[in-house]
């Protein structure tokens, strides 16, 4: 038996987090820095994205009001 956060089958870990905007849990992760290579769908949740390198200015979107932000920007207004 594998503990649960020992998946093989997924890489990427960060907790999803919520909308700061609206409170929603359909927050998209933008995973950058990674190889945008098509398999790498494969070892991310569907609501992680891989951008490889090209950084867009933040690395959270939401899908239910749109609202974007960086999660490294701390705290938020
Ligand atoms: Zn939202």
């Amino acid at each position: 038996m594998l503990p649960p956060d020992a998946d093989p089958h997924v890489r990427y870990r960060a907790p999803r987090g919520t909308c700061p905007s609206c409170g929603s849990v359909e927050v998209v992760h933008l995973i950058i820095g990674l190889p945008a290579v098509p398999d790498v769908g494969a070892d991310v949740p569907d609501w992680a994205r891989p951008v490889g390198c090209v950084h867009p200015g933040h690395d959270r979107e939401c899908c239910s009001c749109g609202a974007i932000w960086d999660s490294a920007a701390g705290d938020l207004p």
